[in-house]
Order: structure tokens, then sequence, then C-alpha cells
């Protein structure tokens, strides 16, 4: 009866733990090995200047091509890695990589382009984070001024001091720091004014409905107009439509980026993107 079924649900319970558990160490062990491998790749998405029309720049996004070719996403193993500190390794790999590949398009017909790569909160707890940034941009031999670090609202939250003291120093190199997924955190905006910002970059869940919801076309236009009222570059994420990309142009708004230009593709395909982009806008 009643005393049966309770015993049984204690059974299932604790074994769908150690499932979870095994599971997670599992994950573990391959990401541990997936670093030896090499297996952490960077793909980039162009970021694109409607006013003049040409690509300003492009994201690193991390992910695991894991050794069957299975593409694994950063939002199923970054959670993962920021607790067992492996995003400092693939962190600083991540870097490595887009600095790396700066250079490679320096040698080519699209020098001088800049990347902006993303920082994990944890990174921040990282006691010579401004050294390896440092160190970084030094073996590649590129100046701070091509690197953009995009953090989040809860990132600068979570130890303001130290956070700001270290975007400071960043700040000082001469390297640019972009506000991520912004209007999601739990922002007192009273951040804006410790460290100068270079961008607020407008979340995708904002930007998605601005043509039929009011109420975000709202929020998206007074962000544009307040930031550029602090002398703040806006980024609209996730433009997947033309009609969106009108209505940002109209509001102001004169960065984007979204699948409407191009999804993050792997070091070559940007490649030849950057080579059709040019040619493109050259018949325009
Ligand atoms: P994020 O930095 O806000 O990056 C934007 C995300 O939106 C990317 O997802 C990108 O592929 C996606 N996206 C871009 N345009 C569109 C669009 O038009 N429609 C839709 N539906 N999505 C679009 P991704 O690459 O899966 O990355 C997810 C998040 O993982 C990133 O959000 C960032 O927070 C984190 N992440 C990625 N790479 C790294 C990394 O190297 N280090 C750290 N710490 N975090 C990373
Ligand atoms: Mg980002
Ligand atoms: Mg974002
Ligand atoms: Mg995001």
């Amino acid at each position: 009866g009643a005393k049966n079924l309770g015993k049984n649900s204690y059974h299932v319970f604790t074994r769908e733990m150690d499932d979870r558990v095994n599971r997670r160490m599992q994950l573990e062990r391959d990401m541990r090995q997936g670093l030896k491998r090499d297996e952490f790749m960077v793909y980039y998405q162009p970021k694109i200047d409607l006013a003049n029309k040409k690509i300003s720049g492009m994201e690193a996004l991390v992910r695991w091509v894991r050794l069957d070719g299975t593409v694994v996403s950063p939002m199923d193993f970054i959670p993962l890695a920021e607790e067992n500190g492996l995003i400092i390794d693939i962190g600083a790999r991540v870097l490595d990589k887009a600095c790396a590949f700066l250079r490679i398009l320096d040698e080519g017909p699209h020098a001088g382009l800049n990347v902006a790569v993303n920082l994990s909160p944890e990174q921040f707890r990282q006691e010579d984070l401004v050294e390896m940034v440092r160190r970084t941009l030094d073996i590649h031999d590129l100046s701070p001024d091509r690197l953009d670090l995009e953090i989040t609202e809860s990132t600068i939250m979570r130890d303001i001091d130290d956070t700001v003291y270290k975007l400071n120093q960043l700040v000082a190199m001469g390297i640019r720091i972009s506000i991520d997924d912004f209007g999601t955190g739990y922002s007192s905006m009273y951040y804006l004014k410790k460290f100068p910002i270079d961008t607020l970059k407008i979340d995708r869940s904002f930007v998605r409905d601005i043509c039929e919801d009011p109420n975000d076309a709202n929020i998206v236009q007074t962000i544009t107009v307040m930031a550029d009222n602090l002398g703040i570059k806006v980024v609209a994420e996730g433009v997947e439509t033309v009609e969106q990309q009108e209505l940002l142009t109209s509001f102001g708004c004169q960065q984007v980026q979204g699948f409407l230009f191009s999804p993050p593709l792997p070091a070559p395909g940007f490649e030849e993107y950057l080579t059709g982009f040019e040619t493109r806008s050259g018949e325009g």
C-alpha cells in the first residue's frame, strides 16, 4: 500500500539523482578531454553597421565540436564549466583563437576588423584576468583597441567594486566594454557612470516582437535614445527580419546582429561571408 509506494518513490528518486550526478561527471571528464584535444572551436557572427552598410566587427561564440562531429551549444556546457572552473581555460582558449583569427584576417582583404569576446562572471574571480588578456593581445601583437569584451549586468552586480576595478584596468589599456543582454539583468544602471561603457547590446527578447508589441518597441527606442544621450553605442541582438531592421533604423539604432545577416559561422565560412558581403554592397 502507501508504505510500499513511499519506499519505491524514494528509490526512484535516488536513482535519478545518481544518473544526474553520473551524467555531470561524465560531461566534466569529456570537457577536460575536449580541452586537451582542442575541441572548443570559435564561430563568428558579424555585427552590421546599417548607417554605412559595413561590417563593423564580429562576435566570437564558442562551440564544442566533439569527436563524433556533434556541435554542442554553449548553453549546454558553459553553466557546468562555470561551476567546475573549466570556464577559465575555455575562456582563455576562446580569446586566443579569436585573436589568432583576427591576425589571419589582417593579412587578407578584410584587415582591420574588431572582435568581441564574451566573458563569464567566473572569469572576473580570476585574479590574473587582466594579465591574461594583456598577455594574449601581446602574443598576437594586437592593439587593445581591436578587442571588445562583452559582459552582462549580473557580472557587474556580483562584486561591483572588484569588477569595476578590473574593468577600469581593461578600459585603461584601450579595450572596449559592451553590456550584453542589456535590459534582462538586475540593473540599477548605477554602473553606467562607474566606468566608460562603449556599447549596450539590447537583448534579443526585446527585439523579437518590436513589430507587433508597442511596449517592446518603446523599450528598444528608449534604450537607444538614452544610450545616445550618454554617448554609448547600441547594438540590437537577434534581428531576423527586414521589418525589424527598418524599425530599428527609424529608432536610430545603427548596429545590428542577427540571423537576417548571418548566423555564427566557423572561421572559413565567416571569411566567405565577408567576401560575399563586400561584393553585394559593392553592387548595391
Ligand atoms: P550572447 O553573447 O548574447 O550571444 C548571442 C546569442 O544569440 C548566440 O547564441 C547567437 O548564436 C544567438 N543569435 C544571434 N542572432 C540570432 C538571431 O537572429 N536569432 C536567434 N534566435 N538567435 C540569435 P549562442 O552562440 O548559442 O550563445 C549563447 C550564449 O552563450 C551567448 O549569448 C553567451 O552568453 C554564451 N557564450 C557563447 N560563447 C561564449 C564564450 O566564449 N564565453 C562565454 N563566457 N560565454 C559564451
Ligand atoms: Mg555576447
Ligand atoms: Mg547577448
Ligand atoms: Mg544572450
